[in-house]
């Protein structure tokens, strides 16, 4: 088995970044940390590529010019100082146990001091590990160019995710459901730890090692916790937890992401998106849209994320009892979601709305609001994009809600609503407000047909889409005349489009 993941044939980068004496996951040891290798590509070269984050992370200016780097990003090279791993966690796949899981196609290169901190790189796709299971570890160049856009674009929208240095691709072939090329993504993030990792140790009773990687993260990512002994530093971080899931649930709901496989393995432990797969922005509003054409029952339907997010910290909370032990401050540590998940879903839209201040009926009035798009599945962006300039005008013009109301079919709904709306809104002085809304709700967000655009593009060896849509997802908030189409509705042909998990 062991020798299937060592291939001393392959060289080391000699690249000063990747010279790291910083251990990150990987001082856990081996019952974390599976030293495994990557296996090459043919042919390897660039497809897009973040030079924003590049320079975020303090990397050499001339990086996508070097060689070794791009060996390296795509699995044809090892690293000098620590060796690649891949990490074994298990979880609760659509709502069953589903036993031991993995990095199936992650390798780990280890933790680099950076700028922005610590921060652990990952390839994924850069084939099979000890936890692959029948998979291939591979990745396809459709889901890495999906994944390299949409965390990027998380990231402009201010929204906590691991982000994508760059993609590669080599015409290496891999089976689907039909024959694609290969892709790799170097994702960096300061931790990939997963609620599955607490799971997978407390399933197998390994108490030892839980609390080893409780603590680990408490170390690395939760330092305040520190002084606490005991029980209390694991409660304390399931109480963390929960407030970093909260914040990430508000935000989702707000900018109108769908995750689509919200299984317990799929969930960061300091509170980032994570695992980009058959993920959906909603084009027209639908409280019951599944993105993920595998979902048949919908369990993660866009309305019900927030929901399956508390349920997800119950698997978390189940895996910290041997550490806790007395339930009742684990569950007080976990319900506090339930003032927290609301409180901030209710900042969110009072922000959208460009509201100031608290009221009481500021809730019924954004849930009016939501029935009011869901019964003419009105464009989420393009209507909080068309409110916010609407708002900032009406300082001006009598007419300015007009471009907001041809968005509805029940204009008699929308007018009822925006009665109220402006009622609210009161003497707010209007452009400051609606200037405020225009750096709250995005003009641009990774529409599913961009997306396939950019794909259908650079499967023809062209990756110039990719590039330019990255670069106007990067600033969300700004214009970007150039590419004013990108803002525009959802072409007929974009419902057609069927994302599977197949990635
Ligand atoms: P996901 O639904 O993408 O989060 O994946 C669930 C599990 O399957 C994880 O343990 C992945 O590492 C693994 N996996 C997914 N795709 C592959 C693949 N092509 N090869 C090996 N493992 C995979
Ligand atoms: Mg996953």
């Amino acid at each position: 088995m062991q020798a299937m993941f060592h291939r001393p044939d392959l060289p080391t980068a000699d690249l000063a970044w990747l010279n790291s004496s910083e251990k990150g996951f990987a001082s856990l040891g081996e019952a974390f940390a599976t030293p495994t290798e990557p296996t090459p590509l043919p042919a390897a070269h660039w497809v897009g590529c973040n030079d924003a984050l590049r320079g975020a992370l303090g990397l050499p200016t001339d990086l996508w010019e070097q060689q070794e780097a791009l060996e390296l990003f795509s699995g044809n090279r090892l690293t000098a100082n620590q060796p690649i791993y891949a990490s074994v966690y298990s979880g609760h796949q659509f709502g069953q146990w589903a036993g031991q899981l993995g990095d199936g196609r992650a390798l780990n290169l280890g933790a680099i001091h950076t700028p922005e901190g610590l921060q652990e790189f990952q390839l994924k796709g850069a084939g099979p590990t000890p936890y692959s299971r029948r998979g291939d570890g591979r990745a396809v160049l459709r889901s890495s160019i999906r994944e390299f856009l949409a965390s990027e674009a998380m990231h402009g929208l201010g929204i906590p995710t691991t982000r994508a240095l760059c993609v590669t691709g080599s015409p290496a072939h891999v089976r689907r459901e039909e024959i694609e090329t290969a892709a790799v993504v170097t994702r960096v993030a300061p931790s990939f730890v997963r609620f599955g990792h607490f799971e997978h140790f407390a399933s197998n009773g390994q108490i030892e090692e839980l609390r080893a990687l409780a603590d680990h993260v408490v170390t690395a990512h939760f330092p305040e916790l520190q002084e606490k002994q005991g029980a209390d530093r694991y409660v304390a971080l399931l109480h963390e937890v929960t407030q970093l899931t909260a914040a990430l649930m508000a935000q989702w709901q707000a900018v109108g992401f769908c995750h689509g496989v919200m299984n317990t393995d799929n969930m960061s432990v300091i509170g980032l998106t994570l695992d980009y797969g058959p993920f959906q922005y909603l084009d027209g509003f639908d409280a019951n849209h599944i993105c993920n054409h595998s979902d048949h029952q919908g369990r993660y339907a866009y309305a019900r994320q927030p929901q399956i997010a508390y349920w997800n910290l119950f698997c978390l909370g189940q895996a910290l009892m041997p550490l806790i032990e007395e339930q009742a401050p684990a569950l007080a540590a976990l319900e506090s979601y339930k003032q927290s998940f609301p409180e901030a879903m209710d900042q969110r839209m009072r922000d959208k709305l460009g509201l100031t201040g608290a009221h009481e009926g500021d809730r019924a009035l954004a849930e009016a609001l939501l029935q009011a798009l869901q019964k003419d599945h009105v464009d989420y962006t393009v209507f909080w994009r068309r409110l916010s300039v609407a708002v900032r005008e009406s300082a001006q013009s009598a007419q300015a809600f007009e471009p907001v109301r041809d968005l509805f079919m029940h204009r008699e709904v929308f007018d009822a609503w925006c009665i109220r709306y402006l009622d609210r809104l009161g003497p707010a002085n209007r452009q400051s407000t609606g200037d405020a809304m225009l750096r709250t709700n995005p003009k641009y967000i990774l529409r599913n047909h961009l997306g396939e655009l950019a794909i259908r593009q650079a499967k023809t060896g062209n990756f110039a889409m990719v590039q330019d849509l990255w670069q106007v997802l990067h600033a969300p908030f700004d214009e970007h005349p150039t590419y004013e189409a990108w803002a525009g509705l959802a072409p007929e042909w974009a419902s057609s489009i069927e994302i599977s998990c197949s990635s």
